[in-house]
């Protein structure tokens, strides 16, 4: 009977779980979890936290009992392993006991990077990585009156952030050392129009200028930015980026980058220990290099291929590429592929009003788009760049064109698209 370990039992580690039953009903399945909630989606924390869905919400495979009983899994809720021994085969707890495996699953994510500023202690500021921090800000919102708050952080995560709390009438300060919004999946004149949106909605913009230090004041805080400004406010949201939990990994004995690094058969440097989610780098398709691509649907990917291999059904997830999707303040942005490849510009509509789409020719092929307004396109368009990066002959599908079409796209635009010059 093969001893199947997962450390972390988010979005990878229950799809890693679910695969592994299918394939094998008489494994021993023991689950390792750092809390005791059921597997959630951190993507919904800003949700719960701004009250538009329940705490259940944040569960989509239910309920932690049910899942246990249906994947006739050997829970072990709160209990956070320390670290692998590769070499003998086993995990440490952090209560130092020793458990052998013959197959392990390492579906850590990652955490919300909280580097050290001078004055302020870690504790008294918000993140929103996991359900306690929802549950954190949630509860602080619900207690306190805030009039201002200060978020570090021009990413996705810090724009909903500052969503909530502007819904919650507190004067709101979006600060990045970054000169930009979404400086990692905008276009420069994308990012200008949304800075310039929000702004007409009451956000302040702190941009190109990092926190430094902060100072407690009878009022709250006064943050000391790297322009030399001050920002006063009585509340502060870290959402600055996440880092990879691998630290009870030993990198000499598995490699590791920025995350743990795997193959497509989601296996790591060593035979029988496999990586998924955002704990790891997988082939990033763009690039063809490792990377993390922090998202649910690849965590599921890779969750799925991790177990399938695992319980001995060879199977295989050739990557992905950088993309956001996401609705803030009454827009929607898109943004495909890596914001750093230059090339021909092409643009259709206009970016103040309506449909906007702004995309990046390189050689011949489409590299990277950015939509403004319309989540309804995006699937064929990631669906045609993902078919490009696979194999550079591909074209847009007659249904595809159509979608396209539908929502507003001139046929001339969407030959440009595939690359077709008249
Ligand atoms: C606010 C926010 C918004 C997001 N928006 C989007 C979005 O719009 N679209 C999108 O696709 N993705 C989005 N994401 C990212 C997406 O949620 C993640 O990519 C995905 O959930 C990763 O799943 P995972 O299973 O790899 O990791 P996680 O969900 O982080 O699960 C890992 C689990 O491992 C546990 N663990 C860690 N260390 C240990 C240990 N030593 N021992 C035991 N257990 C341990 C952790 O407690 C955790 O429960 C968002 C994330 C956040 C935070």
């Amino acid at each position: 009977m093969t001893r199947y370990a997962i450390i972390g039992f988010g979005c990878a580690g229950y799809c890693a779980a679910r695969t592994i039953r299918e394939n094998d009903p008489d494994g021993v399945i023991s689950v390792y979890s750092e809390h005791g909630y059921a597997p959630y989606n951190p993507m919904l924390t800003t949700y719960y936290t701004a009250g538009k869905i329940p705490f259940e919400g944040l569960f989509p495979f239910g309920d932690l009992q049910k899942i246990t009983e249906d994947l006739k899994l050997d829970m072990h809720a709160s209990r956070t392993v320390s670290r692998i021994s590769a070499k003998d085969k086993e995990i440490i707890l952090t209560d130092g006991e020793h458990v052998p495996f013959d197959k392990l699953l390492i579906a850590s994510g990652a955490r919300a990077f909280a580097p050290r500023f001078e004055g302020l202690d870690p504790a008294e500021a918000f993140y929103m990585r996991t359900a306690d921090d929802a549950i954190k800000l949630k509860e602080a919102l619900d207690h306190h009156t805030y009039r201002s708050a200060l978020v570090v952080g021009a990413s996705m995560v810090g724009i909903k952030v500052v969503e909530l709390l502007n819904n919650r009438g507190i004067h709101t300060v979006l600060a990045d050392m970054a000169p930009r919004i979404f400086p990692l999946a905008a276009y420069p004149d994308v990012s200008k129009e949304i800075e310039d949106r929000i702004t007409r909605k009451g956000i302040e913009l702190a941009l190109g200028s990092a926190m430094q230090k902060a100072e407690k004041t009878s009022e709250g805080w006064a943050c000391h930015m790297s322009d030399g400004k001050v920002l006063n406010c009585d509340l502060i949201v870290l959402c600055i980026g996440t880092r990879a939990n691998t630290q009870f990994v030993d990198p000499e004995e598995i490699k590791v980058n920025r995350a743990i690094v795997v193959d497509e058969n989601m296996c790591t440097s060593c035979p029988d220990i496999f990586a998924a989610g955002d704990c790891c780098e997988g082939t990033e398709l763009q690039s063809q290099n490792t990377m993390i691509i922090g998202l649910w649907a690849n965590a599921a990917h890779q969750g799925t291929t991790a177990g399938a291999n695992m319980s001995g059904k060879p199977a295989s997830f050739n990557g992905n590429f950088l993309h956001n999707i996401t609705h803030f303040m009454d827009m929607d942005f898109i943004g495909f592929g890596d914001n750093r490849i230059t090339g021909e510009v092409l643009t259709s509509g206009n970016i103040h009003d309506g449909l906007y789409v702004e995309a990046v020719m390189k050689d011949g092929h489409l590299a990277g788009v950015n939509i403004l307004d319309n989540y309804r396109i995006s699937g064929a368009i990631k669906n045609y760049l993902y078919r490009i990066m696979e194999n550079k002959t591909a074209d847009i599908s007659p249904m595809q064109r159509g979608i396209l079409i539908k929502e507003g796209l001139r046929p001339s635009f969407i030959e440009k698209l595939e690359g077709i010059v008249r």
